[in-house]
C-alpha cells in the first residue's frame, strides 16, 4: 500500500493510538500518502448521540493536530485532512463550511445512516427491512452526485440488513455503482469490514462493480496504527480484487 485514505483517530470513542502513531506507521510501511478522515461530527437532532463519532467541540482541535503533522513531516510523507461523512439533506451546508473553515483535503462518504444517527437507522442492521434498499439507493445517489465526496467507502455495508441477494438488491447495486463512475467517485474495498468479518465486502456486489469495471480503491479504515501494516488483510483483498478481475487505483489524483 502507498496511499489510505480512511483513517480514524481516538476522537470518535472507537479507534486507538495518537495522530502521530498513524503517522509514523504510515512512514515506516513505506506508504506515501496518509488521508485521516475520522467520522464527521454533525449539529445533532434530539435524540442523536456523537457515540461512535467526535463531539463537535473537537473538530478545531483534530484539524490543528492534523494540520501540525502535515508540516511536520512533510519530507516524509503527505498527509491530508479530511472526513468520513453521511449524506444528511439537512446538514450538508454545515459539513462544506467546515470543510472550506477548516482547509480540509477530502471527504470520503461514509453512507452508516439514513436521515438520522438512530440504532434503527444504521445500515448495517437497519429495521426497515421491507425498505432498507430505497433508502440507500436514494442516500447513495444524493451523496454521490453533491460533487462532495472523493471516495465511496465500504459501499456495500447496506448487504448486512438484508436476507437474500436477489435482482432488487443487484439492480439497486448496478445503479449506485454506475453513479459513482459517472461521478468519478471511488468505490472502496474495505478492510475494515474484512478484518472484523462483518459480512462486507459483500462478494456479488463487487462482481457487479467487475461487470461495471467502476473505479475501486483498498482503504484500510484504521481504527489503530497497526491496521496499516496488517499484512494478512491487505493480501487477502489484493486476491479477492485479482480473482474478480477489478484494478485497483492505489493512489487518488489531488
Ligand atoms: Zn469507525
Ligand atoms: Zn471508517
Amino acid at each position: 500500500m502507498i496511499a489510505n485514505y480512511h483513517t480514524h483517530t481516538m476522537r470518535c470513542k472507537h479507534a486507538f493510538g495518537t495522530d502521530e502513531e498513524y503517522v509514523l506507521e504510515a512512514i515506516k510501511h513505506g506508504y506515501k500518502t496518509l488521508a485521516f478522515t475520522d467520522h464527521s461530527p454533525w449539529p445533532l437532532h434530539p435524540f442523536e448521540l456523537a457515540s461512535i463519532r467526535m463531539d463537535i467541540s473537537e473538530l478545531a482541535e483534530y484539524a490543528d493536530s492534523i494540520q501540525l503533522l502535515k508540516k511536520k513531516y512533510k519530507d516524509e510523507i503527505d498527509i491530508k485532512l479530511g472526513l468520513e461523512a453521511e449524506y444528511f439533506e439537512d446538514r450538508m451546508e454545515w459539513l462544506v463550511r467546515m470543510k472550506e473553515l477548516f482547509e480540509m483535503d477530502l471527504l470520503i462518504f461514509g453512507n452508516h445512516f439514513h436521515q438520522k444517527i438512530t440504532h434503527g437507522t444504521y445500515y448495517a442492521f437497519y429495521n426497515d427491512t421491507e425498505q432498507v434498499l430505497d433508502h440507500y439507493k436514494t442516500d447513495s445517489l444524493a451523496g454521490l452526485k453533491s460533487g462532495l465526496f472523493s471516495i465511496f467507502a465500504h459501499p456495500d455495508i447496506f448487504a448486512r440488513s438484508i436476507r437474500v441477494w436477489d435482482d432488487k438488491a443487484e439492480d439497486m447495486s448496478r445503479e449506485i455503482i454506475n453513479c459513482a463512475k459517472e461521478q468519478g467517485v471511488y468505490l472502496e474495498f474495505n478492510l475494515g469490514g474484512l478484518r472484523s468479518h462483518a459480512g462486507y465486502p459483500y462478494l456479488p456486489f463487487w462482481k457487479v462493480v467487475s461487470q461495471e469495471k467502476a473505479p475501486t480503491i483498498i482503504g484500510i479504515d484504521a481504527h489503530s496504527p497497526s491496521d496499516l501494516s496488517d499484512v494478512r488483510s491487505i493480501s487477502e483483498a489484493k486476491r479477492i480484487l485479482k480473482e474478480l478481475n477489478i484494478q485497483v487505483t492505489e493512489k487518488i489524483a489531488d
